[in-house]
């Protein structure tokens, strides 16, 4: 039985290149050993950083393999911070927990931390708090909610010599990234989102300001992130990149051509809905309210269809609440609980399209029928 899924910017299917790449070498053993299967292993190592550099435009010994996006902008942050003589940290109120939970714990141990304002569209309106130094400024690239592109080039210029965060999560594999053009410190990418092994992130830190080390080991990764590496997770992940990157140009035409049917058709069949994806956004993010149903209804009335989207926002245990992007944005808590996202992705085709657009009608009416809880 088919399944729709449309939750790709949550995580999408691995790639057969980055699985038969992952099979290739997950017999590879420790690549700090000094002897033949160590050396082998290095080189694989050596490979996959090389070629991720060149794809995000860095040099490789500025790729630090982690084991996810979370912890990519943990070590950055609090790296960061730690390594700065100065406690002011400025961020925005629509950060992925795995940047807005790290400040706010630093925040917790004595970090002055200051949020740039939102605009309704759902990017940030002023950059003025950039204007006072800080230890570091971290912001997304594009929100995982909204698919809405965020001024990254504006944020790096204002920040002046305050060191740069930028969490790329949902767009590296996704839009052309040049990491020294960029000009950021470091920026944060996670392989499971374009197609490589969940569990692998990558971190991009220049060589100086270097981020502090969090953790302590054995002084792998420049020290930024010690642990024996994950051979085969490394390969994969150079391997789902290099595939991701060759179709940035076609799967941008073709995800928009389908995003733009979807919303079309949803606009066309129901009244009273709020879109909250606006342009420049990602080409596969169509996020939405339906006011006076609750997001949790229209996800389960949709996986009853095998229709398979989220709220979007991070849930713990399963239970959504308003998110944090929408009622930044300035949506009512009404209106944000009854938001749903669907995300397109590779595997995307216009049957999956068709399935939500011929139960909507019906899914939003029971949904609106149950109201709100
Ligand atoms: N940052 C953003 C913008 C994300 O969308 C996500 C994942 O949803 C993360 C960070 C965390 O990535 P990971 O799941 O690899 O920890």
């Amino acid at each position: 039985m088919d399944t729709f899924y449309l939750d790709h910017a949550a995580t999408t299917p691995m790639r057969a290149v980055a699985a038969d790449t992952w099979m290739e070498h997950a017999q590879a053993l420790n690549p700090g050993g000094q002897y033949g299967s160590g050396r082998r292993a290095r080189s694989v190592v050596d490979t996959a950083r090389e070629e991720i550099a060149e794809l995000l435009g860095c040099e490789p010994i500025e790729v630090i393999f982690t084991a996810s996006g979370t912890e990519a902008d943990n070590l950055a942050i609090q790296g960061l911070y730690r390594a700065s003589p100065m406690n002011r940290i400025v961020s925005t109120p629509i950060e992925h927990p795995g940047v807005l939970e790290t400040v706010k714990a630093l925040g917790t141990e004595g970090a002055q931390v200051d949020l740039l304002p939102m605009g309704g569209d759902g990017r940030v309106s002023s950059f003025e708090a950039l204007a006072q130094p800080a230890a570091v400024a971290t912001m997304m690239w594009a929100n995982n909610e909204t698919g809405a592109i965020q001024p990254v080039e504006q944020f790096i210029a204002a920040a002046g010599e305050t060191p740069t965060h930028i969490d790329a999560v949902q767009v590296v594999g996704h839009l052309p990234v040049d990491f020294h053009a960029l000009g950021a410190t470091t920026l944060a990418a996670s392989a499971h989102k374009f197609g490589g092994p969940r569990g692998v992130g990558l971190l991009l830190a220049r060589r100086s300001p270097a981020p502090s080390a969090v953790l302590h080991g054995g002084g792998q990764e420049r020290g930024i992130r010690p642990g024996t590496l994950d051979v085969a997770g490394a390969a994969a992940t150079a391997a789902a990149l290099r595939e991701a990157v060759a179709e940035i140009d076609t799967e941008l035409a073709r995800l928009s051509a389908l995003r733009d049917r979807l919303y079309d058709g949803i606009l066309s069949l129901i009244d009273n809905v709020l879109v909250h994806t606006t342009e420049p956004a990602l080409p596969g993010h169509l996020h939405l309210s339906f006011p006076g149903a609750e997001g949790d209804s229209l996800i389960m009335l949709f996986d009853s269809m095998r229709i398979e989207a989220s709220t979007g926002s991070a849930c713990s245990n399963g239970v959504n609440r308003a998110s944090h992007v929408l009622l930044a944005m300035g949506i009512s808590e009404s209106d944000a609980r009854g938001a749903i996202r669907f995300t397109l992705g590779r595997t995307t085709t216009e049957a999956d399209v068709e399935a939500v657009l011929t139960v909507i009608t019906d899914v939003v009416a029971r949904a609106r029928t149950a109201g709100l809880a």
